[in-house]
Parts: structure tokens; sequence; C-alpha cells
């Protein structure tokens, strides 16, 4: 919970990270081989496909204090 809003928050490990991302928490890359969070919303309006298709890749360290 969090703004008033339901997330899913997914971990992704080193592993399943094969590809950089946009972080919207600091605007910096989430290089590929790096650990880290997908979120996305719970309580979509559109659904929950177009909520997974909405999801973020952030730092975790990023999501935790944003
Ligand atoms: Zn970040």
């Amino acid at each position: 919970m969090r703004g008033g809003r339901e997330w899913h928050v997914q971990p992704i490990s080193a592993a399943q990270a094969l590809k950089p991302y946009r972080c919207p928490g600091c605007g910096g890359v989430v290089d590929e081989g790096v650990a880290h969070v997908v979120v996305w919303r719970a309580d979509g309006v559109l659904g929950d496909q177009a909520d997974l298709e909405a999801r973020r890749h952030w730092h975790a360290a990023c999501w935790r204090v944003a």
C-alpha cells in the first residue's frame, strides 16, 4: 500500500535481469544483471493485463525510499 494504491512488487534476480530498464525513481538505468523490482498497480481500472503492460522496473532501493 502506497500513495493510497495497492501495488504488486515482484523481485527480479540478477539472473533474470536480461536487459536494461529506466528506473522511474531516480531516472537512471537499471543495468542488466542487476537485481531489482518490478512494480505494477494492483487496483487499476483497466484490469490486470493493462497494469502488467504498464509495469515499471525500479532499483530496489529507489522503490523503498520513493
Ligand atoms: Zn533508481
